[in-house]
């Protein structure tokens, strides 16, 4: 009875393409009804991504029965250009990604409108709205993960700034000195990203981690120093990240996801000892918690802004009456 009741209300379905996963949700406005995953065909190039990411979208939506898509939200790495919808920029790691017409592709696929959102803003969005930071107005995204990511919420709302790179807090310096992925040097990115933390320890220990990230949390618990110490070490700078937002912003809610966030525990109080080693000149207190939505943040992020789309009046209305 209750799925019939899903399926009277318009849902979206919102897609998260990762590097090696598509992740597809059903969506009615609160939760993820239906969910449906797939290998990601990144050496095959933007139009397999399209069909495979397409194909999920068909899939969820067939699970409940009755249920009537109105559209659909995709969170996708890169640099998106936020009105058409196409990916400006990307790694290597996609092929022929960059200046893919990712929106156009799927609303020829689907018939429905489209909404494309780099993954990071997703994420933030996503725990903004139902999330995490469920509630709060204002609120600092963080992704620690192969690197490291930043989006910022106002108001309810993405300020993603004129050129879409707001919130990059990944590749802001001060943070030591190493080179970063980017060229430069001492940026966050270089402390608190997965691969860091793996880099961090191997020079503290000399000896390699070939679990990743996850395996030097396991060796920090059963009593690694040197692993400890990699954590210690990215934690506290993530709190200074976290100072940072606070001072600049005001902002002092921080919602921090990614794979690395697996070892909270190990995160959390050094997470705390960089913040109240540099606590914010207003004597705020800064709030900085794991994310809530697990591997469906981005996709249920998505969703939202896909959501927001679909209903804000300004899109409904073409011209002014
Ligand atoms: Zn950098």
């Amino acid at each position: 009875v209750e799925r019939r009741e899903v399926a009277r209300r318009p849902l979206v379905v919102g897609v998260d393409i990762g590097g090696t996963g598509t992740s597809a949700v059903l969506f009615d406005g609160e939760r993820a009804v239906a969910r449906a995953q797939a290998p990601t065909p990144a050496k095959e190039g933007g139009p397999a991504m399209a069909r495979t990411a397409a194909g999920l979208v068909r899939t969820v939506v067939d699970e409940l029965e009755g249920a009537t898509l109105a559209g659909v939200g995709v969170g996708a790495a890169g640099v998106i250009h936020p009105v058409t919808g196409t990916v400006l920029a990307a790694s290597d790691s996609f092929r022929d990604w960059a200046g893919f017409p990712l929106a156009r592709e799927l609303v020829a696929e689907l018939g429905v409108p489209v909404v494309v959102e780099n993954d990071v803003n997703a994420f933030a969005l996503g725990e903004a709205r139902i999330g995490a930071a469920r509630g709060l107005a204002d609120v600092f995204a963080m992704t620690l993960g192969t690197g490291v990511g930043g989006a910022l919420v106002l108001d309810g709302t993405l300020y993603r700034g004129p050129s879409g790179a707001a919130g990059e807090i990944g590749h802001v310096a001060g943070f030591g000195g190493l080179r970063c992925t980017c060229g430069g040097t001492g940026h966050l990115e270089t402390l608190a990203s997965g691969t860091s933390i793996v880099r961090s320890y191997a020079r503290r220990s000399g000896s390699a981690c070939d679990g990743g990230a996850g395996e030097v949390a396991e060796r920090a618990r059963s009593g690694d120093r040197h692993a400890q110490e990699a954590f210690a070490e990215a934690g506290h700078a993530v709190g200074r990240a976290a100072v940072l937002v606070a001072t600049l912003l005001d902002v002092a809610d921080i919602v921090v996801g990614g794979g690395v966030t697996g070892a909270w525990d190990l995160l959390a109080p050094a997470i705390q000892a960089g913040i109240l080693a540099e606590p914010p000149v207003s004597g705020a207190a800064v709030r900085v918690v794991p994310a809530s939505l697990a591997d469906d943040a981005v996709a249920l992020g998505a969703a939202c802004a896909a959501w927001d789309r679909l209903m804000a009046p300004s899109t409904v209305v073409s011209s002014p009456v």
